[in-house]
């Protein structure tokens, strides 16, 4: 069933995405900007550490797998080495066998995939924010 996107107010939320692929930005740019959410955006994972070591108000990393320099199953695990409570999404086009698994076990809170729906992208956030 889907939602009235109007349904989705996060407003006073910030939301850091972490993702190297423009169509996919510009994807979230659309789909997240009309939650009212704070939006922070990093190109790969040095900058996502980076970011979610300086905003402490960040509620949910929506973090990209395939990303340059290093991976998201590695931004994934710096993250939860230090921080249990921020919400992670991961979310990613190449689906390759346990991934999501190895996803899970690391410590993340969803695992979505490409493309993702815009529906089942707000309500996952909606669920973990
Ligand atoms: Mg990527």
């Amino acid at each position: 069933m889907m939602s009235n996107l109007s349904d989705f107010d996060f407003s006073g939320k910030v939301i850091l995405i972490v993702e190297d692929t423009e169509t996919s930005n510009r994807f979230y740019n659309a789909a997240l900007s009309r939650t009212k959410a704070k939006l922070l955006w990093a190109l790969n994972g040095e900058e996502a550490l980076v970011l979610v070591q300086e905003n402490s108000d960040i509620d949910v990393v929506l973090l990209d797998l395939n990303l340059p320099g290093i991976s998201g199953f590695e931004v994934l695990k710096k993250i939860r080495k230090t921080n249990k409570k921020i919400a992670i999404i991961v979310q990613t086009a190449f689906v390759l066998s346990g991934e999501e698994a190895a996803c899970y076990e690391l410590g993340t809170d969803a695992f979505i995939t490409k493309p993702v729906m815009l529906d089942y992208l707000l309500s996952t956030l909606q669920k973990h924010i």
